[in-house]
């Protein structure tokens, strides 16, 4: 039993969540989105486990070159593109493919003559999230010129991302999907819209390519729907140890700034994780662990290195048992990071260099 925290990572559950995408989207192919090291999850191991991937999406250039040097053979996006020339290279060494967002990442095609030239572009389309995209008036014309360029190799895909997919049945969706779709018939191209709570929830916005990322590692884009409910499977639980017990009087505070104060005299655990983790210090008073099946509540402030809890009704606990931060059904991340105030994938991602990752196989 480690006294540290380790975040145990389950392959077979990421599978388990593929193949639901594949169910929900059995006629689009699947870019799986593995940025951010796979949302905290360990980007190299979960391209390996995610084989049957059509292709994977990273935000970053740096990203991509990581995986081609992991030896990821499978087509990879940049969805933000490149912003130099020598992105530009590094993106065709390493067979790299691009999202064009702006007329600055098309204008530097025409600066360099690549020695073979880059395939499976994308053009992004602003439909409505107003963060990056061509406008729908300029469409025509940079689809053209990308098609047309001696660097790129085949006529690019037309790509856009909802601002609101997680609002089930909202109209603004609709209406972001009507101008892809416009766009895209009139020029005879192919589309990817669709993330994870579009996958889930609107089957018209599919298209040639989904690009499911939150549900993969099996947490729910909805406030109103479980991953359970979902049939999605928890990709990662987070674990540490209890390193110190001690009972407190009636009036003794606990942690930084007091920000607890026992009422009674009271059972404490002390937890090796922290902020330096990555576990959120807006879980300070808020957070709940779960320790030998019992869900026991995080007393005052979030240290860098530790938390208290209180074990008042876990009598029985011993330094050295295990404490589940985050990952299964009372603790589920969706859940967690409802207590902290944010959403599952900040959660996620934050979770430090610190941590090992624990990979358990299928
Ligand atoms: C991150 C990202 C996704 C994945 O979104 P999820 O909500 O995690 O499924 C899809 N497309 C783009 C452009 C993204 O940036």
């Amino acid at each position: 039993m480690s006294s540290q925290p380790i975040a145990y990572i389950d392959l077979a559950a990421l599978q388990h969540n593929f193949m639901r995408v594949k169910q929900l989207a059995p006629r689009s192919k699947i870019m799986s989105v593995i940025k951010a090291n796979a949302y905290g999850h360990g980007m190299v191991e979960v391209a390996n486990a995610l084989q049957l991937s059509d292709a994977f999406a990273v935000a970053r250039l740096s990203e991509g070159v990581r995986l081609r040097q992991a030896g990821i053979t499978h087509p990879i996006v940049l969805l933000e593109g490149i912003h130099s020339v020598s992105d530009l290279h590094s993106a065709a060494d390493n067979q790299l493919s691009l999202v064009f967002n702006n007329h600055k990442q098309i204008s530097l095609l025409d600066d360099v003559t690549l020695a073979t030239p880059l395939t499976f572009c994308w053009v992004m389309i602003e439909t409505g999230m107003h963060r990056l995209g061509f406008a729908e008036a300029d469409i025509d014309h940079v689809v053209n010129f990308v098609s047309n360029n001696a660097n790129i190799s085949g006529a690019p895909g037309l790509m856009s991302h909802f601002a609101n997919s997680d609002l089930v049945g909202d109209k603004r969706n609709q209406q972001q999907l009507a101008i892809l779709s416009q766009c895209a018939q009139q020029l005879n191209l192919d589309t990817s819209m669709a993330n994870s709570a579009a996958i889930l929830s609107y089957p018209d916005s599919q298209g040639d390519w989904v690009r499911p990322g939150i549900m993969l590692y099996g947490s729910s884009p909805f406030a109103s729907q479980t991953a359970l409910e979902l049939d999605l499977k928890p990709v990662m639980t987070l674990t540490s140890a209890i390193t110190a017990i001690k009972t407190i009087k009636c009036g003794d505070q606990v942690g930084y700034g007091g920000d607890w104060i026992a009422d009674k005299t009271t059972l404490i655990g002390i937890v090796s994780i922290g902020y330096g983790d990555g576990y959120s210090r807006h879980l300070s008073n808020h957070g709940q662990v779960l320790i030998d099946d019992s869900v026991v509540n995080v007393l005052g402030r979030v240290s860098m290195d530790m938390i208290a809890i209180d074990l008042s009704n876990c009598t029985e606990v011993e330094i050295g048992d295990e404490v589940i931060l985050w990952g299964i059904d009372t603790v589920s991340i969706d859940h967690i990071a409802q207590q902290a105030g944010t959403i599952s994938y900040e959660l996620l991602c934050q979770l430090t260099e610190r941590v090992p990752r624990v990979y358990k196989h299928g």
